[in-house]
């Protein structure tokens, strides 16, 4: 039996590129090869995969496994976990990450079932056991309350990372490593899903999730009004996003794109205002990585006040235009 060696991304593209999320898997990987002294393979399966190969050597990997195939078109989970299966047998990986991304959602368990192993979702911290050499998958449980260790002896070792939980490495255009260009022979009758409309999320300004800087509102902003004025303004002297807990998109006050949370985006900012937010687990579990998260809200015992590096106790109507107005004045100072 062949021994199973190396880490293996299975990575995702975006317009001919890589995805965020995959040189974050790039940076994670190369961490955990090093540690194993073996190495990191990525697996870039597109019907056209463009420069993306050379990106991913610059991000770390060893050798790239590129397949195009017009059946790759569309993100089809039934097309990609043949490839993902047909690489992962060829290179017999130790471990295999991928995105906690919606691709990686639907791919990973088909391919854990497939290749008869275990499979740890979500995972924010990965290490290797240096006696065993088994992976140690660390993810939040109980909405984020608490966080659990993994790990699983079953070989290939398969874990998908939620985004901004791995920082990339520099891209170094002069690290050397090889593309390996891959046929692989895709049954498209067993292709059940069929993409019927593509909508493309309206952005304007910086997007949630590359903002440095979120302001975002709760259940006790009371409407759509000042996502748009109040919230907005501050976000605009942060040159950041304004983003929401769950009510406000329940609501319909802001669209679900900006909803932030264990059922929302996960952000992880180097500031993050949360304004009239309570503070509850699922809210948290989305923005817990941010660098400095600072809170306002009229409850002095709100639970946000526990998360917040600073605070301020008073109704967001008051407080935040003043805040506002001060960095305005700082920044022209
Ligand atoms: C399975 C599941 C998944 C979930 N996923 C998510 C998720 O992804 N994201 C998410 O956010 N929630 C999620 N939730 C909901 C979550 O449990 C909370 O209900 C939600 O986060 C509460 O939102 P909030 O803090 O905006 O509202 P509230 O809890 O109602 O808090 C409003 C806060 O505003 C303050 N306030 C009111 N008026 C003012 C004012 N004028 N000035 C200053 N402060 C004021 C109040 O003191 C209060 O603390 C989920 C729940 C479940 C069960």
């Amino acid at each position: 039996m062949t021994e199973n060696k190396g880490v293996l991304i299975y990575g995702e593209l975006v317009s001919g590129r890589l995805s965020s999320t995959t040189t974050e898997l790039l940076g994670c990987g190369r961490r955990l090869a090093d540690q194993l002294k073996e190495d990191l393979c990525c697996v870039l399966a597109s019907d056209a995969v463009g420069e993306a190969p050379g990106q991913a050597i610059a991000f770390g990997a060893d050798r790239v496994y590129a397949v195009e195939d017009s059946a790759l078109k569309e993100d089809q989970a039934d097309a990609h976990v043949q490839v993902a299966e047909k690489m992962a047998s060829e290179a017999s990986p130790r471990i295999i990450l991928m995105g906690q991304t919606p691709t990686g959602r639907d791919l990973a368990p088909r391919l854990a079932f497939r290749l008869k192993t275990g499979l740890s979702t979500d995972c924010i911290d990965l290490a290797i056991d240096p006696e065993t050499k088994l992976l140690q998958q660390t993810k939040p449980v109980y909405g984020g309350n608490a966080h659990a260790l993994f790990t699983c002896d079953i070989m290939p070792q398969i874990v998908t990372v939620r985004a901004k939980a791995m920082t990339p490495l520099e891209g170094d255009d002069s690290r050397e490593g090889d593309v390996i260009p891959t046929t692989v022979d895709i049954d498209t009758s067993v292709i059940r899903v069929r993409i019927v409309e593509k909508i493309k999320e309206e952005v304007t300004g910086v997007k949630l999730e590359d903002a440095p800087a979120i302001v975002s509102g709760g259940r006790g902003i009371g409407g759509p009004e000042p996502f748009k004025t109040t919230l907005k303004e501050l976000a605009d002297v942060l040159h950041g996003a304004v983003g929401a807990s769950r009510p406000p998109a329940d609501n319909g006050w802001v669209p679900e794109a900006m909803h932030i949370g264990l059922t929302g985006k996960i952000v992880a900012p180097d500031i993050y205002v949360s304004v009239a937010i309570s503070g509850a687990s699922q809210h948290i579990a989305g923005c817990s990585g941010s660098k400095t998260m600072i809170a306002v809200n009229k409850d002095p015992d709100a639970n946000i006040f526990r998360e917040a590096s600073f605070g301020v106790v008073g109704r967001y109507e008051e407080v935040l235009p003043a805040l506002t107005k001060k960095l305005n004045e700082l920044l022209a100072g």
